[in-house]
């Protein structure tokens, strides 16, 4: 199956080799492999009635659910373009992404979460809004033009999410999307008797990248619409869940639950934790591979780029621990004073924004990430920070992630976002914000320098600052500290 060039290619193939396994499983729902495909098919066809034509670009804006999925495949079945937003965008964002896009039409879920999607999607002038929550147009695939032929056209424009500025529109194809996932599954050892399960929005690059991993292998995941734990657990124990993924925050929920009852396993099928997309502190990684006894692998992606390195299961626990694991065949990195540049089959096209796309790549043709790192002797991926990440106090590069990697380590501390504010006689100044566990006893700054001191970090690092806040402010993807928030809130104040 691994030849396939397209989405849809992929979806037949697997109906006709296994049409009767289960592909999602939901709360108390089943979808089969065959009823994706025929389920996808007509919709493609209602799709078709409303006026979607191959080409034609519609953004939707839908949670983890089945019916999103095969709305995803009814659209590459008609070879549309699509372009996923993430649910909990509000009318600046969606507005942004309708208008960039070009957007002809707009699927929303109506009311989810208390939200009127509809409503907002009237307000804010979305052209060719449809409601696809319970339901998808239906019609007779009778009416279907053929699928698409190629692979190598853009049919997916997914956004970044947005941590240094406004997000950009990423261009892929089925290609790059299909080169992700079959690494990923690959790097994994997946195979058909795993379930897996898909917990963030489907919307984010990592939704059409799992579903990809599904196709090749033939074996189902569980749908969350909403990830809450405790909740959550019983959906995993129900369906036996064999590997689950996310991001550190993932990770510390995962954790916290399981301190709660350190003698039995959390969800006894689990086998594997693998995640990505987020710095990974080893603190972090140690404490999840000792207490919830499953292996912890953890990978280096973006939007741009779904999957570049993965930790892969049999590697040592001090690889897992502290590098990003290797990239999978076919993906080269080739690092560029200190920054990370990538070529290969995975790697988007470019951007919406021909200016943005013009400056992301280098003359040979590589994405220039703004991601800092180095290779290991054996090619495993370190990194250390992002571009826009390193603070430069009196002419001294510091890496925010070095300081917060340190600071992980303290008892007081739960998270922690270290940044650089504009300091008229340093340039920049070190300044932590910390999230306190609960229990956590009051922290000051000299006790977070002498701390650091301690472990071994240069006075210049230090941080000059400390703020301490209910919740740092996050993304909705993948709950990643939106530093920039920080950056502003922060800026100009003195302590
Ligand atoms: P924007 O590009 O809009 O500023 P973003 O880069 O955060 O947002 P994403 O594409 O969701 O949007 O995230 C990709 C980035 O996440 C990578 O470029 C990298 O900086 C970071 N990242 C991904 N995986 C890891 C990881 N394993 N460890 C540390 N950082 C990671
Ligand atoms: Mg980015």
């Amino acid at each position: 199956l691994g030849t396939s060039r397209t989405f849809w290619e992929l979806v037949e193939r697997r109906a006709a080799l296994t049409p009767d396994r289960p592909v999602l499983l939901q709360e108390d729902r089943t979808l089969t492999f065959e009823e994706l495909r025929s389920g996808a098919e007509r919709a493609a066809a209602g799709l078709h009635g409303l006026g979607v034509r191959p080409g034609g670009v519609v953004a939707w804006q839908l949670p983890t659910r089945i019916e999103t999925v095969l709305l995803a495949m009814a659209l590459a079945r008609l070879g549309a373009v699509q372009s996923p937003v993430i649910p909990f965008y509000r009318d600046r964002e969606v507005s942004f992404a309708l208008r960039e896009s070009g957007a002809a039409h707009f699927a929303v879920p109506g009311v989810w979460r208390g939200f009127d999607h509809t409503a907002m999607a009237r307000d804010i002038g979305a052209p060719g809004v449809f409601e696809a929550y319970d339901t998808l147009p239906a019609g007779d695939p009778s009416v279907l033009p053929p699928p698409p032929a190629n692979g190598t056209d853009v049919r997916w424009i997914h956004w970044t999410s947005g941590t240094t500025s406004d997000p950009k529109g990423v261009l892929h194809t089925d290609r790059s999307l299909i080169a992700g996932g079959s690494c990923l599954a690959h790097a994994l050892h997946l195979s058909a008797d795993d379930i897996g399960s898909i917990a963030f929005p489907f919307a984010h690059i990592g939704g059409p990248d799992y579903l990809v991993m599904l196709l090749l292998y033939g074996f189902p995941a569980v749908l969350l619409e909403k990830f809450a734990l405790p909740e959550s657990l019983e959906d995993y124990r129900k369906h036996g869940v064999t590997v689950a993924g996310g991001s550190t925050a993932f990770y510390s929920m995962f954790l916290a639950e399981q301190r709660k009852r350190p003698q039995s396993r959390l969800i006894p099928s689990l086998r594997l934790l693998a995640g990505g997309g987020a710095p990974k502190p080893p603190e972090v990684h140690h404490a999840v591979v000792a207490e919830m006894g499953v292996r912890l692998t953890h990978g280096y992606g973006m939007t741009e780029v779904p999957m570049i390195t993965m930790g892969s299961p049999d590697d040592t626990e001090e690889n897992l621990a502290t590098t990003e694991g290797r990239p999978p065949e076919g993906m080269e990195i080739r690092i560029v004073d200190g920054e990370v540049r990538l070529r290969g089959e995975a790697v988007c096209r470019g951007y919406l924004d021909a200016e943005q796309s013009a400056r992301a790549f280098d003359e040979d043709g590589f994405l220039i990430t703004g991601d800092l790192g180095h290779l290991t002797g054996s090619g495993h991926l370190v990194l250390t920070g992002r571009l826009k990440d390193v603070i430069i106090r009196k002419g001294e590069n510091i890496s925010a992630k070095e300081v917060e990697d340190l600071l992980h380590g303290h008892p007081d501390v739960g998270d922690v976002a270290v940044i650089g504010l504009p300091d008229a006689e340093r340039g920049e100044r070190v300044c932590a914000v910390v999230e306190q566990p609960e229990g956590a006893g009051e922290l000051s700054l000299s006790a977070v320098t002498s701390y650091l001191r301690a472990e071994g970090l240069s006075v210049h690092k230090l941080p000059e600052q400390l703020e301490v806040v209910d919740a740092l402010p996050r993304g909705e993807t993948l709950r990643k500290v939106l530093k920039y928030k920080l950056r502003e809130r922060y800026s100009g104040t003195v302590k």
